[in-house]
């Protein structure tokens, strides 16, 4: 009967003081000796920018915004879209494409099922067709949560596809990025989806399409350097880190200190980069208004 104690009590995490942890208590620890602070799993969740622990259900409410410091945590795919495309308005296309690790880079076909299993897409983009205050509009939607948003072969056919058909059907695109850049295990392949992305986007442009560009944390190398920057308006959610190279990379060449908020939304707001930093609760109803304007309809 204890033993069944026990076994109840390994569905509970601790908080340690410094550090949030999932990590179900060890078999050999004494239950008296644990920590107060016990918290059924999943039920809370911690800001990783100021530690303030908050109920799950109140957080998923705030839209993944911590009420205390305004940090913007990372939301996937499917999540950005519930948020920001009206109630049942969207077809996805291209559900199908995978990888099929062109260079048999060790090891990759082994992590590419690791990522499909951990974050149930098959790779880092969503995309389709979809209606934001009842605009119709083309989405191409990023997720940290496959590969660290890397773009391969799969992310830039995705979205090369999502461009020239935004083109052909004559509609608004809009793309959420997040990514931590090319993704290396695809090498040269991975790069050229910066230039296909790019000229399939000066296309649809030349042909007076709308592209929206949101910028979400983080957004980095190749995907930085190639459509996240392209968009005719560019916003950014608060907080989000968008660059190229990295902070330590461009400390150590031009061997200078950089200022605390280098790469920021709001330092690359303030240096030109982007037109401007929009909350999370308040992103639909600002692409919604932008929408509005390019068709005519608003008076903004
Ligand atoms: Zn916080």
């Amino acid at each position: 009967m204890f033993r069944d104690l026990f076994q109840k009590k390994k569905k509970y995490a601790t908080i340690p003081s410094q550090r949030w942890s999932n990590e179900p208590a060890s078999d050999d620890e004494q239950p008296q000796e644990r920590p107060k602070r016990e918290i059924p799993e999943g039920l809370m969740n911690k800001c990783s920018k100021c530690g303030t622990i908050h109920y799950s259900k109140e957080l998923e409410k705030n839209l993944k915004v911590c009420s205390n410091c305004g940090y913007h945590m990372r939301l996937n795919a499917i999540e950005r879209i519930v948020m920001t495309v009206d109630e049942g308005k969207f077809t996805e296309m291209d559900a199908g494409l995978e990888s099929i690790d062109p260079l048999n880079f060790p090891g990759y076909a082994q992590k590419l099922e690791q990522q499909k299993m951990n974050s149930g897409l098959r790779d880092a983009v969503i995309t389709g067709q979809g209606e934001i205050d009842g605009h119709p509009v083309m989405l191409a939607v990023m997720s940290f949560d496959f590969f660290s948003g890397s773009m391969g072969s799969v992310v830039g056919e995705k979205i090369t596809r999502a461009i020239e058909a935004a083109d052909e059907r004559g509609l608004p695109l809009i793309m959420f990025s997040t990514s931590g850049g090319a993704r290396m295990q695809e090498s040269i392949i991975s790069l050229m989806q910066m230039a296909k992305t790019s000229a399939a986007l000066a296309r649809y442009q030349e042909n007076g399409g709308l592209y929206i560009s949101v910028i979400t944390d983080p957004t980095m190398g190749g995907v930085s350097a190639s459509f996240a920057m392209l968009g005719d308006i560019i916003i950014a959610e608060p907080g989000a880190l968008f660059g190229f190279a990295g902070r330590i990379v461009i400390e150590q060449t031009i061997r200078q200190k950089l200022p605390d908020n280098f790469q920021t939304a709001e330092f690359n707001l303030e240096h030109g980069q982007l037109d401007m930093v929009t909350h999370r609760k308040d992103m639909k109803s600002m692409l919604g208004d932008l929408l509005d304007y390019h068709t005519g309809k608003g008076g903004f």
